[in-house]
């Protein structure tokens, strides 16, 4: 093979970036040239264009984190209540939860998709349950429906966090666009970004309209006046509440970057399409089949068949150029978050060691892709022969 022992470090490719033009720079030099940088018409001009998108109430914060908080606060989710948690998810799930006051419950997922486990959840449901958090991995909803079911039958609120999943559809319907509550993340690396940032999505108007009052210090009606670039001086009916808020130099990138989504979207399918075309062929990995008409992918993993040799081969990739991840440890096992006793969670314990991966961004391109199988192939093969 002609890429055969060459060790290109001329080569840097990310595993994610951020994917930044002119639009956004103006714009942001837009906002610094009125000087009016905090919270004002371009996040209200940002949340006008996200409602349009979703068809749904958006309010935005300054970050996913937050956001997953806030939905949770502003459902009553508080101390002594528990959230059922995919334990595969990154570790701001449990952050979020636990800074609500609330307790997580791990769960276990489904082997197809990597996504929570109906059947799994079922059991982990309890008369303190108060939320369930479907983590939508990779841009896969998975079994959102059948959650929503199980939830809709047992009276619990659903906060989706769907920092993964802008744009994805589930059964051809726009995430964040029916359901209970969905949380999005526009940090630099989601499929769109505002610098930092995120937003909350709901149909619920009295939640959306608590989260606007709790991202500003728990004033009301706070939002309203700084977007007429006023705000409030005297106090009164304040409820508990954080600096949760957005600015207008994120939401001025965020508009340029929503603008440009479908022409990200329509990059991340094909490139995520062409990898899984590359791989098909390699024994030492298999595909995560993802229905990419449905699925806008944030992030592009497989499963390597040999676990052992995971920490050996990223390092190999990186010496060709390549960064890798890996998403994600699984909370319960992280004592620090989950305190002993810890029950097994047989299906994420047994695909974590086999997770990775590989750079999924929309400056990719298909050459990069072919590097990536071509080095993946090579350093898995000799690993395999040398041991
Ligand atoms: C990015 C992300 C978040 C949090 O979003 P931030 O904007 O980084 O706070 C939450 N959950 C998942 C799965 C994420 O990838």
């Amino acid at each position: 093979m002609s890429f055969q022992g060459i060790s290109d470090m001329t080569r840097n490719i990310r595993l994610s970036k951020s994917v930044i033009g002119e639009e956004e720079k103006r714009a942001v030099l837009g906002v610094l040239d009125r000087e009016m940088l905090g919270m004002g018409s371009e996040v209200e001009e940002f949340e006008i264009a996200l409602q349009g998108f979703f068809h749904r109430s958006v309010a935005c914060v300054t970050n996913g984190t937050v956001a997953l908080q806030l939905a949770l606060e502003g459902c009553g989710v508080g101390p002594g209540d528990e959230v059922v948690v995919p334990s595969l998810t990154y570790i701001a799930c449990f952050q979020a939860i636990t800074a609500a006051g609330a307790i997580p419950v791990c769960c276990d997922i489904d082997e197809s998709t990597l996504t929570m486990s109906p059947k799994d959840l079922s059991k982990r449901i309890t008369k303190r349950t108060k939320a369930i958090m479907p983590v939508h991995y990779a841009g896969d909803p998975g079994n959102l429906q059948q959650i929503l079911d199980i939830a809709a039958e047992k009276k619990i609120r659903i906060v989706e966090d769907a920092a993964h999943a802008f744009g994805s559809k589930c059964q051809g319907r726009l995430v964040g666009s029916f359901g209970d509550i969905a949380c999005f993340s526009f940090d630099g690396i989601k499929n769109i970004t505002s610098g930092e940032g995120g937003c909350v999505v709901s149909n619920d108007l009295d939640l959306i309209e608590r989260v606007k009052t709790s991202r500003l210090l728990g004033i009301p009606n706070d939002s309203l006046k700084r977007a007429k670039g006023e705000r409030t001086w005297l106090f009164c009916n304040v409820t508990r509440g954080c600096r949760g808020h957005m600015s207008n130099i994120m939401a001025a990138i965020g508009i340029e970057q929503l603008r440009k989504f479908e022409k990200f979207a329509k990059i991340r399918k094909e490139l995520a399409s062409y990898y899984d075309e590359v791989l098909s062929n390699n024994a030492y990995v298999r595909i995560l089949r993802r229905n990419y008409a449905d699925i806008v992918p944030h992030i592009y993993v497989v499963r390597i068949t040999n676990p052992e040799n995971r920490e050996t081969l990223r390092q190999q990739l990186r010496m060709s150029g390549i960064q890798t991840g890996v998403h994600y440890q699984p909370n319960h096992l992280i004592r620090s978050i989950c305190p002993p006793p810890v029950y097994p969670l047989p299906i994420t314990e047994s695909v974590f060691p086999s997770l990775l991966t590989l750079p999924l961004h929309p400056d990719l391109t298909k050459s990069d892709i072919e590097w990536v199988g071509a080095m993946l192939l090579k350093n898995s093969a000799e690993m395999v022969g040398q041991s």
